[in-house]
């Protein structure tokens, strides 16, 4: 991919009423950062960690990752990088941490889970991260994945703080952390929901099983309530921020509803950058919390979609 082929984008997200929805990218390398913050990214909502661990057969040095971390800071130059802490086991197997033999990896010790059976990795990773922060005078967020209850959240940002990063959060990417993701933001400082793990663990379906991809939707109306769940437990803790980090952020049409529903800052892939921002600039706060609602009020998937679409098509 060259930076010629993506669409013109501002770097700027915001609504026909100058709300503010900062526009951020999803990153997997070093190489992929420069050409985000090329895209026009105002930051990085979601850096996945896993590519400075997959295909090694034991942990990385730290100053094997001060590097790989490094490079993503450099490339966004202070700008925010929010880092996600590594996220192995069910799709992302690692010989030297995730059991290959579980019956049921997607529900088994994966993400934050596995510090509890290999502690010392997470530390290291944070210490690591910190180390590169200060190196680039980065703005960095740590968050941890598949948190599913609050005192998880509580350890994570003791961890984080312990190693020297003041801001730390969780993704919400299972139903029972949308749920309570009140208390735990009243734990950390900020949560960011993972609407491709959220979708899948809401409506137990795969997201690796082509067949069920029907189910496995962004638009299912049940995870569209888990996210404004997850948004109203936010408010009630102070307004603390609530990102959305999922494929879902990258579709134009559910970016308005996500924001109506409440969510404060979205990150995507580079690609979805110019579309989502040309959408949003098309509809004030009040439309999107209306499409919000029917979206919510929707019996199917393809109902809110094809809702949602007509009135933007309107709008137009
Ligand atoms: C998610 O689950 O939505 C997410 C962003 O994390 P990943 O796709 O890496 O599991
Ligand atoms: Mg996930």
């Amino acid at each position: 991919a060259n930076r010629e082929e993506l669409p013109e984008f501002s770097g700027n997200g915001q609504l026909s009423d100058g709300h503010h929805v900062p526009l951020l990218a999803n990153v997997g390398s070093g190489v992929d950062a420069q050409l985000a913050a090329a895209a026009g990214a105002e930051g990085v909502g979601l850096l996945r960690t896993e590519f400075c661990f997959l295909g090694k057969d034991k942990e990385p040095t730290r100053e094997e990752q001060v590097e790989a971390y490094g490079a993503v800071f450099a490339a966004f130059g202070g700008r925010k990088v929010v880092v996600r802490t590594l996220d192995a086991g069910a799709d992302k197997p690692l010989p030297f941490l995730t059991d290959a033999s579980e019956p049921n990896p997607a529900l088994g010790v994966r993400g934050y889970r596995t510090t509890l059976a290999s502690p010392g990795v997470l530390e290291r990773q944070l210490e690591a991260i910190a180390q590169a922060a200060s190196e680039h005078q980065a703005e960095v967020w740590v968050m941890a994945p598949m948190i599913s209850i609050p005192s998880e959240a509580q350890q994570f940002a003791q961890l984080a703080k312990a190693a020297g990063l003041a801001t730390a959060g969780t993704m919400i990417e299972v139903p029972s952390a949308a749920m309570l993701s009140g208390q735990i933001l009243q734990r950390c400082d900020f949560v960011s929901i993972g609407t491709n793990d959220l979708t899948q663990y809401t409506m137990a379906a795969d997201r690796q099983l082509g067949a069920l991809a029907e189910l496995n939707d962004p638009w299912q109306p049940a995870v569209l309530h888990m996210v404004a769940a997850t948004a109203a437990g936010a408010k009630a803790a102070g307004g603390k921020p609530v990102g959305v980090c999922g494929e879902a952020a990258a579709d134009p049409a559910l970016a308005v509803v996500l924001v109506g529903l409440g969510v404060s800052t979205l990150s995507m892939n580079k690609r979805a950058l110019a579309p989502v921002a040309a959408v949003l600039r098309t509809v004030d706060l009040a439309t999107a919390q209306r499409l919000a609602q029917l979206a919510l009020d929707a019996e199917s998937a393809e109902a809110a979609r094809s809702a949602v679409r007509a009135q933007l098509g309107e709008l137009d």
